[in-house]
């Protein structure tokens, strides 16, 4: 019992790493985690990249990165979805 209660207390909080805030229940639904070990094709070579963003920061982020994109990186999936619709709709008649 005395272990279980230690166990639940030592879980671990995850903070964005942007701006140090705990990770709420939304910034937990959305989990931004991002891991990445670069290699020889980096400058960054050797380094372990352990990035925790609140969506908040993930926002902000995106609204800097998105617009320097040559091809957007983002997709809408109620978009495609209508698209394929109206693809679909000349088949129905
Ligand atoms: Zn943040």
């Amino acid at each position: 019992m005395k272990m279980k209660i230690k166990r639940i207390r030592a879980k671990e909080v995850k903070k964005c790493s942007l701006c140090g805030k705990e990770f709420d229940m939304w910034d937990e639904e959305e989990n931004f985690c991002f891991r990445h070990r670069f290699g020889y094709g980096s400058a960054y070579d050797g380094y372990l990249l352990n990035l925790n963003l609140c969506c908040k920061c993930f926002d902000s982020l995106m609204d800097e990165l998105v617009p320097r994109c040559k091809t957007n990186p983002l997709s809408e999936p109620y978009s495609e979805l209508a698209m394929a619709y109206a693809q679909d709709m000349p088949n129905l008649e």
